[in-house]
């Protein structure tokens, strides 16, 4: 279960939101690697904050992209084929990608551990992408990831502050 702390965080985001949206039109007018650099420090600073083990919201709340070489590893630990796995566990969504079938994720222990860690896919690993490149070409999707991660809300909120201040850029 999300702590109260990072629920506040979210509750913000969704007020924060409609500001938000708007602020991907300044974002977009800075060089891509810049963005890209600034948002990468934001997301160290805003991880050495937050502790996923108290939040575990996007595993509750997104539904994981599968790709192949992540069937096969789960399989394995369910002792089954990767048919039989994809079968149980996924179903394609409206982008026709692969994804999980159920939300919350039924692999999300009460304590917010992933019962399958050591293998969970990549999707999961790589979430929220925000120590990623190219991140001009996901602005979209980081803003509606503000409502699901208290850590990129914060990323973004940090990024307003400091294009505002002239601290950044
Ligand atoms: S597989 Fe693990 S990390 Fe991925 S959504 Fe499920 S519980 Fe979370
Ligand atoms: S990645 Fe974000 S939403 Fe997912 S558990 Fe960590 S802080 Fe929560």
């Amino acid at each position: 279960m999300i702590c109260d702390e990072y629920a506040k965080l979210l509750r913000e985001a969704e007020l924060d939101f409609e500001e938000n949206k708007k602020f991907i039109m300044i974002l977009k007018r800075l060089r891509a690697k810049t963005l890209d650099r600034e948002i990468n420090v934001l997301h160290d600073r805003a991880f050495a904050e937050i502790d996923c083990l108290k939040c575990g919201n996007c595993c509750r709340t997104v539904p994981a992209i599968i790709q192949q070489k992540d069937i096969k590893a789960l399989a394995k630990r369910f002792h089954c084929r990767p048919i039989v796995w994809e079968k149980e566990f996924t179903v394609r969504d409206e982008d026709e990608d692969l994804v999980m079938n159920q939300t919350p994720c039924p692999f999300i222990a009460d304590d917010n551990y992933c019962m399958y860690y050591e293998d969970k896919p990549k999707y999961c690993r790589d979430y929220p992408y925000t120590d990623s490149t190219r991140l001009r070409n996901y602005l979209r999707e980081t803003m509606e990831n503000t409502k699901v991660c208290p850590a990129v809300y914060l990323i973004v909120k940090w990024l307003k502050e400091g294009i505002n201040n002239r601290t950044i850029f």
